[in-house]
């Protein structure tokens, strides 16, 4: 082991994060109201446009969870999400005692496939039951394919969730993801792009659902001079301390997204000398992707090159790599529930890995890591 560590995607703060921090101690508005969470959502609400209202939360889950509960997702409805993902995106579709049905892949993407997603949603009417809700992804910051999967959620009028937890930057044909569900949600946890050390945020285009959202996420509590609920709430707000570190981040977020850009060229340098890698990328000019990490597949090869071996040389390197998102459909966890396609991302796992790609990867850890992917066949 040698130097310091080089991690996959370390929290880079940008400098004012402290002093937004400092304004809530001398407010003493360090708990779930004050000005830090007020200027936060709208700093994201114009940030996003397209009539986004935004809701400050704990995290990303938490914010799927309440999407959930605002399209009255309860027990034994169907609920169709992308396979290839983090587990936050199913997790809280079990919270409501729901029934996840996982979705395949296509190849541009990575994302959510349109075809395998109309054939889960025709096995669902078969069963009598009309899915309550999509959950689609843009995973690694790839916008999924927007027009096709809108199109069909339009055709049978189903809501869609947006998971864009790691994706806020990106675009597909210049809008922003964020803005593309029924719901939408966003995380600010300390890998993604930029965090609140630990938070998300429910985007809504309608200032009903968005008021329902917060009392939702606010134990349900109603607006009256004693303590009144009639349904079940969660306490899911954001603390001003941490819209305090969001306010500090968006202010570099313009520069983060250029930097995950520039590491994903530095990538492109060193891989398009091997027909045996491929480094993920954008489809076509509709898809612009804020890179929050670069992912490589690795083709069998006749140099004996494989992710086991490429990831052996990082550690010892002292260098963070991660496997591909195993997907939700090959979980012990969801291995009751139904799953749609051929299987196209089990193969990205089997043959994927996610290499460094923190926006302070310096110019001395990037050398490191060209120099020990230069030599890597034998
Ligand atoms: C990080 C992540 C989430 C969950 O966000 P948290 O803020 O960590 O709860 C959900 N979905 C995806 C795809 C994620 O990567």
């Amino acid at each position: 082991m040698q130097g310091e560590k080089i991690w996959l995607s370390p929290p880079h703060l940008g400098g004012s994060e402290l002093k937004y921090i400092q304004d809530a101690f001398d407010t003493n508005w360090i708990s779930q109201y004050g000005s830090n969470i007020d200027a936060f959502e709208k700093t994201i609400e114009d940030y996003l446009g397209y009539d986004s209202f935004v809701t400050a939360l704990s995290s990303g889950t938490a914010a799927i969870h309440i999407a959930l509960r605002l399209l009255d997702v309860k027990e034994g409805d169907f609920v169709l999400c992308q396979s290839f993902t983090f587990v936050a995106s199913a997790n809280p579709v079990l919270y409501q005692n729901a029934i996840p049905v996982f979705i395949d892949s296509e190849a541009s993407t990575w994302n959510m496939c349109p075809n395998a997603l109309e054939d889960a949603i025709k096995y669902c009417l078969q069963q009598g039951k009309k899915p309550k809700a999509i959950i689609t992804v843009s995973l690694y910051g790839m916008p999924f394919m927007v027009d096709e999967i809108t199109e069909i959620a339009k055709k049978y009028e189903i809501p869609i969730i947006e998971d864009s937890a790691e994706a806020l930057g990106s675009k597909y044909k210049d809008r922003p993801c964020g803005t593309f569900g029924d719901l939408s949600i966003i995380s600010f946890n300390g890998n993604k792009i930029i965090t609140t050390s630990g938070g998300g945020i429910l985007i809504s285009r309608n200032q009903q659902l968005t008021d329902k959202a917060l009392y939702l996420a606010t134990q349900a509590k109603e607006n009256r001079d004693y303590y009144s609920h009639s349904e079940v709430g969660y306490n899911y707000r954001m603390s001003n301390i941490s819209a305090g570190i969001g306010r500090g981040q968006m202010e570099v977020l313009e520069d983060r997204i250029l930097k995950r850009r520039e590491n994903h060229s530095f990538y492109n340098e060193i891989f398009k000398n091997y027909d045996e890698i491929d480094l993920f990328a954008e489809p076509n000019d509709d898809f612009y992707s804020n890179y929050w990490l670069n992912t490589i597949t690795i083709e069998e090869n006749n140099y004996q090159i494989t992710k086991e071996k490429l990831k052996k040389i990082f550690i010892e390197n002292n260098i963070e790599t991660r496997y591909l998102w195993k997907p939700m459909h090959l979980q012990t966890l969801f291995g009751g529930y139904k799953f749609f396609g051929n299987n196209l991302c089990g193969i990205l796992f089997d043959k994927g890995l996610c290499l460094p790609s923190g926006t302070n990867l310096t110019d001395e850890s990037k050398s490191k890591i060209r120099d020990l992917l230069t030599d890597i066949r034998v």
